[in-house]
C-alpha cells in the first residue's frame, strides 16, 4: 500500500468495538486519513445471539460470523490479519505478527492515533474443573458443546446451575462516577435461565424451572441494572420457580456433582453454565496505559490521560463496566467524535463524552425477550425492564441490521425501537 502523509489511525481489534470505530471513522473522515485495522481473525463473532441460537438447536458457526473484509475493502481501509504483540506509546508504534501461516515474522506499524479495542480474555482456564464439568455459550465451540449435550439427549433431568465468577475491577484511581461490579456481565446468566426454563417446559416432559438456580458473586443478581430492576427480574425468575443464590463471592471449583463457591457454600448441579472473570491480555499489563488489572485507562472522552492520541473502546477499556457491547458501541462513537474534533471535521451527531447506559436484550424462548435499559447503576434516573415478542424481534432485527450495514446501524434504530416498545 502506498505511504501517504495523511494522519494514520490504527485500530486494534475488529469485533464490536473496533469495527464500529473503524467504519464510523471512515464515514466521517472519508479520504482525510489512512486507517488500518488489525485483528487475529478475519470475521466478527456476534456473541450476543449465541445463547438463542444454541437453544434453538442451530449451529452458531453457520450464522454468527460477519465477514467484514468486503466492508473494509469498500471503505479503502487496510486490514491486517495478525496477533498484536505490543504497543509503544513513546515511539507510537505497534508490534504485530501476521498469523495466516505459522512462522511469520514480527512487524511494526506507526500511528498518529491508536484505538485499542482488543476485548478481554474470558478466563475459563482459571476455573478449576471447567473443562470436565463446565458449560457456557460465549463462543461457537462451547455453544455447540452445550447444544450437543442438551439436544443430543444427554440431559438426565438433574438440577441446573447458572452463574458467574467474580470480576476483578481496578483497585486504584477509579473515577468517582464508576461503581464497582462483582460480575462482569450477568445478562447471559439471566438470558440462559429464561431460555432453559422454556426449554424444560417444552421439551422435557414434567421438568420445570424449579430445577434452575442462578448464582451471583454479588449481593444482587444484575446489580448493573440497579436495585429496582434487578428486583423485578428476580421476582420474575422466582415467580417461574427458579431460585437465586447470592453473595457466593466467586466460583471455587466445578465438580461432577455441582459448583463449590468461595464463601464455602455449594450447589448440586448436573449442568453448570458459567461466565468467567473478564481479564486483560497479558501483553497489555505492563504498559503505561493500563491500570492495575491491565485494562486501558481512559477518561470519558475515551482518551488515555497521559497519551491523548491513544483511545480504548469496548471490553478492554477500564471504564467499560459492565462489559457490554452496547457500552462499547457508545465509546466507539465518542472516539470518532474526538478524532474528528482534532482533525477539524464536524460530526455533531456523536457525543463528545461517554454517558454510559446499560442496554440488554435477553431472549426467553417462545419468541419472547426481556429488554433492559437503565443508567441507574451510574446514578441516573432512567430504568425500565420490558418483556414481550416485540423485544425478541428487536434483538433479531438488530443482528440483521448490524450485518447488513457492516457494524454501522443507523442512529434512529434504537430510539425508534424503544418508542415502539414503550407503547406496546
Ligand atoms: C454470552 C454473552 C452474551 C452477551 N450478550 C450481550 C448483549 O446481549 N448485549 C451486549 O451489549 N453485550 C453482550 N455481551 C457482551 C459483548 O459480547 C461484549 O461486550 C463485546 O463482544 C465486546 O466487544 P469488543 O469489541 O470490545 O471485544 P471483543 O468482542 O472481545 O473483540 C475483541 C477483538 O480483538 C481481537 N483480539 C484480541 N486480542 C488480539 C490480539 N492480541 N491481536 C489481534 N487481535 C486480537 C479478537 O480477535 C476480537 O476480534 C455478551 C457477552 C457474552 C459472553
Amino acid at each position: 500500500m502506498t505511504q501517504t502523509t495523511k494522519p494514520k489511525i490504527v485500530v486494534l481489534g475488529s469485533n464490536f468495538g473496533g469495527m464500529t470505530t473503524a467504519r464510523f471513522l471512515r464515514k466521517a473522515l472519508r479520504d482525510k486519513v489512512d486507517i488500518t485495522v488489525i485483528d487475529k481473525k478475519s470475521n466478527l463473532l456476534f456473541v450476543p445471539n449465541i445463547p438463542e441460537t444454541v437453544m434453538s438447536d442451530k449451529d452458531p458457526q453457520n450464522n454468527m460470523h460477519l465477514q467484514f473484509l468486503p466492508f473494509y475493502e469498500r471503505d479503502k481501509t487496510r486490514f491486517i490479519q495478525a496477533e498484536v504483540k505490543s504497543i509503544d506509546p513513546e515511539t507510537q508504534t505497534v508490534e504485530f505478527t501476521p498469523n495466516e501461516r505459522p512462522g511469520e515474522a514480527t512487524e511494526k506499524i506507526r500511528y498518529d492515533y491508536l484505538v485499542v479495542a482488543l476485548g478481554c480474555r474470558l478466563a475459563y482456564d482459571e476455573i478449576e474443573g471447567f473443562t470436565e464439568y463446565g458449560s457456557t455459550v460465549s463462543d461457537c465451540y462451547y455453544g455447540n458443546k452445550f447444544r450437543e449435550y442438551i439436544w443430543g439427549g444427554h440431559y438426565k433431568g438433574g438440577p441446573i446451575a447458572i452463574g458467574s465468577a467474580r470480576f476483578h475491577q481496578r483497585t486504584t484511581n477509579r473515577p468517582a462516577w464508576l461503581p464497582t461490579l462483582t460480575a462482569a456481565c450477568e445478562g447471559p446468566v439471566m438470558e440462559m435461565s429464561m431460555l432453559l426454563a422454556t426449554w424444560l417446559r417444552k421439551y422435557q416432559h414434567q421438568k420445570t424451572a424449579e430445577r434452575i438456580t442462578m448464582f451471583t458473586p454479588g449481593k444482587i443478581l444484575g446489580e448493573d441494572a440497579g436495585l429496582d430492576l434487578a428486583t423485578q427480574f428476580a421476582n420474575l425468575a422466582e415467580g417461574m420457580g427458579e431460585s437465586i443464590k447470592y453473595d457466593t463471592q466467586d466460583i471455587k471449583r466445578l465438580t461432577a456433582d455441582g459448583v463449590e463457591f468461595a464463601n464455602g457454600d455449594s450447589l448440586d448441579a448436573e449442568i453448570k453454565i458459567v461466565l468467567p472473570d473478564w481479564k486483560t491480555h497479558d501483553f497489555l499489563k505492563p504498559l503505561p496505559i493500563t491500570d492495575d488489572m491491565g485494562f486501558v485507562v481512559t477518561d470519558k472522552t475515551m482518551r488515555n490521560p497521559k497519551y491523548r492520541n491513544i483511545f480504548a473502546v469496548g471490553d478492554c477499556a477500564a471504564v467499560t463496566v459492565p462489559k457490554l457491547g452496547a457500552i462499547g458501541d457508545a465509546e466507539a462513537r465518542v472516539t470518532v467524535r474526538q478524532i474528528c474534533d482534532d482533525l477539524g471535521v464536524e460530526t455533531k451527531k456523536f457525543q463528545k463524552e461517554l454517558d454510559p447506559v446499560v442496554i440488554c436484550w435477553g431472549t426467553m424462548g417462545d419468541d419472547k425477550a426481556f429488554y433492559l435499559h437503565t443508567n441507574k447503576f451510574y446514578g441516573g434516573d432512567t430504568g425500565y425492564l420490558k418483556i414481550g415478542h416485540l423485544y425478541y424481534m428487536m434483538k433479531m432485527s438488530f443482528k440483521a441490521m448490524y450485518f447488513e450495514t457492516g457494524g454501522t446501524p443507523p442512529p434512529w434504530g434504537l430510539p425508534l425501537a424503544e418508542l415502539v416498545g414503550d407503547h406496546w
